[in-house]
């Protein structure tokens, strides 16, 4: 029984404290009404007409609703807006790219880096400052002029470490504009610091004029002397006989090395031409071994030395230029015949193994060369001895040549070289 009596108890007493609570809200009507009744009462009007106009008017105001907010509405939650975290895509998208790349936010703080930025500079943990990376205070303040404008800017920046490079950097705002639609908030402003390696550039650059400065001092060293000898025999050799015999005969020697150089010259810049052309004749390297030998004996005979050679049964061909793979030839059988002209011997080998490459092998008894300059003996104008190059009428272009024709006919040359036993080129098709 206590059971059921308890909520109507309960309910009366939550209906007696909200009227209390209207009560308390609508006092001063209230007590304006009842100001009004008093006085109407003491104005001689009957009481009890007073008195029920004012219970009336009185219950009506607690009655009411629009005055009487019982509980006060809660308000209406307004949607949080939508907060864009452009970085996975953004970082998934680098992620594909070769070349090294960081995100950076409006701190300069790194937010990703790329596979190819951590195979460049190693991993750097993500939080870090770029200046815990770089530290070249150009780089830093390029960063920050950056985020301060939202203008990209650029700078050269030299590696010593792990190699030696030379990048083109970059630093750009990443244009979010598109990705963010009108109901998003961006997360955070994102910066992408790009590195574009040119050390290859900078490379040829300096190869280019490397070559130029060489090929001029080569040239200007017997123009000069030309000169010399024409004055001289303009001037006080005018009438000496002897004097015009040997000055002649020493600038047709200048002339012939000063034509040799541009011959070279000349081939170098038409195999540079073509270089992208994979030669197509067929070539039975056999005869052409041959005819090199034939046309090298009077140098060899001057010289003492012996050209053999050792050619396999049958034919062996290869897809190639004939005048390009005598020019090779001529080249290595000539340069073997005069730097290893004490050995007395030149063997040029060929050799045709069914399962193998066809390979052609120059080796000579000469003094051999130095293994630090082997690497390099391909550049042009490197020489071991320029002195003896020159006395041997060497331009120092000539294995320079031999590797140009040899990159077009996809083959290789191979030199190894022992000091005091000789050198042996290979060549492998
Ligand atoms: P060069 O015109 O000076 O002969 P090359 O390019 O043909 O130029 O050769 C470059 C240099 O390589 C030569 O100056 C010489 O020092 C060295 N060299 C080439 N062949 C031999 C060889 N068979 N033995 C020793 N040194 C050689």
């Amino acid at each position: 029984m206590g059971k059921s009596v308890e909520p109507v108890e309960g309910k009366w007493r939550e209906r007696l404290k909200a009227m209390a609570a209207r009560m308390r809200r609508e006092r001063p009507l209230l007590l304006l009404l009842a100001l009004v009744a008093l006085i109407a009462i003491v104005a001689d009007t009957d009481w009890l007409a007073v008195l029920v106009v004012w219970l009336v008017l009185s219950l009506s105001v607690l009655g009411r609703r629009t005055a009487l907010p019982e509980v006060e509405e809660p308000p209406i939650p307004q949607p949080e807006p939508l907060v864009f975290d452009p970085l996975p895509q953004v970082a998934a998208t680098l992620g594909a790219l070769d070349i090294p790349a960081f995100l950076l936010n409006s701190e300069a703080t790194v937010l990703f880096q790329n596979k190819a930025a951590e195979r460049a500079f190693g991993a750097l943990a993500v939080g870090s400052h770029l200046s815990a990376r770089l530290r070249s205070p150009g780089i830093l303040d390029m960063v920050r002029e950056t985020i301060a404008t939202e203008e990209p800017n650029q700078i050269e920046h030299s590696e010593r470490l792990p190699s030696e490079r030379v990048y083109m950097l970059r630093v750009a705002p990443v244009d979010l504009s598109q990705a963010v639609n009108g109901s998003q908030a961006l997360k955070e402003k994102l910066y992408l610091l790009s590195f574009r390696d040119i050390s290859e550039l900078r490379r040829i650059d300096r190869m280019r004029s490397d070559f130029v400065a060489n090929a001029s001092h080569e040239l200007r060293t017997p123009l000069a002397s030309l000169r010399g000898f024409i004055e001289t025999l303009q001037g006080p050799a005018r009438s000496d006989a002897a004097a015009h015999e040997r000055f002649l005969g020493i600038m047709f020697d200048q002339a012939t090395r000063m034509s040799r150089l541009v011959d070279d010259l000349m081939s170098l810049s038409r195999l540079e031409l073509k270089s992208h052309i994979a030669p197509d004749q067929t070539i039975d390297l056999k005869p052409l071994i041959g005819h090199v030998r034939d046309a090298l004996l009077p140098l060899a005979d001057d010289l003492g030395v012996e050209i053999r050679t050792h050619l396999p049964e049958g034919k062996v061909e290869v897809l190639g230029d004939r005048d390009e793979l005598v020019q090779v030839f001529e080249n290595l059988i000539e340069n073997a015949c005069k730097y290893g002209q004490e050995g007395k011997f030149v063997d040029v080998y060929l050799k045709n193994a069914p399962s193998d490459a066809v390979e052609v092998t120059v080796v000579d008894q000469g003094p051999g060369i130095p293994a630090e300059h082997v690497p390099r003996l391909t550049e042009r104008f490197y020489r071991v001895s320029v002195a003896d190059s020159r006395s041997k009428k060497g331009t120092g272009l000539g294995l320079a040549i031999v590797k140009h024709i040899l990159t077009r006919h996809r083959a290789r040359l191979i030199v190894k070289s022992e000091v005091g036993k000789g050198s042996k080129f290979t060549v492998r098709f």
